[in-house]
């Protein structure tokens, strides 16, 4: 069976964004692939941030991973750092990445553009992305198009050190991407990605009034003025995309005949929207409020994830040291 990596930054609650980007699409991968899920905490700490929070972040994805349908018994889910040899690997990949490859990646110059002092760890961060693939020796790894470039790293890095040091039979597979169905979801504010930052999502555990009261003010198509104006489902980017989502195609058939047609209002396409949302997020809602009650349960869940991933990657360490004339740790 062929393996998957993907990982997450503990950001906390999810958003639906990210489980229609992710999330909901590694559910379906859980019983396709050997899978391993991550929460990136030695991602998250590029930055400045609190302890407590980090922490608060961190169980609360877990707990949102769970509850969407990620199950310990079919799929390998655990906390980045419980899990040394990530580290170890990125130490071991930085001998093999050109410098260049690093400062030309994108999201890099985008960050460091806008920071007085650039941390190593930003520019490193890719090469930490390789090791946390590599080390599972992932064949696939499921991502957005933003991470498409970071992932062409981690190629070059598994390439650069099979021809060094294992030139005949290349150890590492040279990941491929599968790229997410839902791609890119627009936030409410019908511009920008759906980003907690920006403040335009839906939280993945909000209630059915919460997620109604944010429906209602999303941005539909701009030319639509009235109720007899006709619509055009492709120019109102949220709610027609999240349609697309979250209801059954006939919905999605209707959403675009009376959008067009002028025969549905907006608020009569987003209680409909709102409806399938909610019958799809309740369960997910209940499940995690039933996690979030008993923190132990989910601490141990996540303790045997990082056993079961650290058996992995404690053989590709030890194969890797191998190869490269460094004594195995004792
Ligand atoms: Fe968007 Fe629905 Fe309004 Fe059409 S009817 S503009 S798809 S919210």
């Amino acid at each position: 069976m062929s393996r998957i990596f993907s990982g997450i930054q503990p950001s906390g609650e999810l958003h639906i964004g990210n489980y229609l980007g992710a999330v909901k699409n590694w559910v379906a991968l859980q019983d396709q692939f050997e899978s391993f899920f991550c929460v990136v905490n030695y991602h998250a700490i590029i930055a400045p941030y609190a302890r407590e929070e980090l922490e608060r972040r961190t169980h609360e994805m877990a707990v949102g991973l769970l509850a969407s349908g990620l199950d310990p018994a079919r799929c390998t889910i655990f906390v980045q750092s419980q899990v040394p040899e990530h580290t170890e690997l990125a130490w071991i990949f930085n001998t093999v990445t050109p410098l260049g490859e690093l400062e030309r990646q994108t999201q890099y110059k985008d960050k460091a553009s806008r920071q007085e002092q650039v941390m190593a760890g930003l520019l490193n961060y890719p090469v930490l992305q390789a090791a946390d693939i590599l080390l599972y020796r992932a064949d696939i790894v499921p991502v957005g198009e933003d991470q498409v470039q970071h992932l062409e790293l981690s190629r070059v890095v598994a390439r650069n050190w099979n021809s060094r040091f294992s030139p005949a039979t290349p150890y590492f597979p040279e990941p491929q991407p599968r790229l997410t169905a839902t791609r890119r979801i627009v936030g409410l504010d019908g511009q920008a990605k759906m980003s907690k930052s920006i403040g335009n999502t839906v939280g993945l555990l909000e209630t059915p009034e919460q997620i109604w009261d944010k429906l209602r003010g999303a941005v539909t198509d701009p030319t639509r003025q009235r109720k007899t104006d006709a619509g055009e489902p492709e120019r109102c980017a949220t709610i027609y995309q999240l349609h697309r989502a979250f209801s059954p195609a006939e919905t999605v058939a209707e959403v675009e005949e009376n959008c067009r047609g002028a025969k549905w209002g907006c608020i009569d396409c987003k209680k409909s929207l709102h409806q399938h949302m909610v019958a799809e997020l309740t369960p997910i809602r209940e499940r995690a409020a039933e996690l979030a009650s008993a923190p132990s349960q989910v601490t141990a869940l996540l303790d045997a994830g990082a056993q079961k991933a650290r058996a992995v990657a404690q053989e590709t360490i030890g194969a890797v040291k191998d190869l490269m004339g460094l004594p195995r740790a004792v």
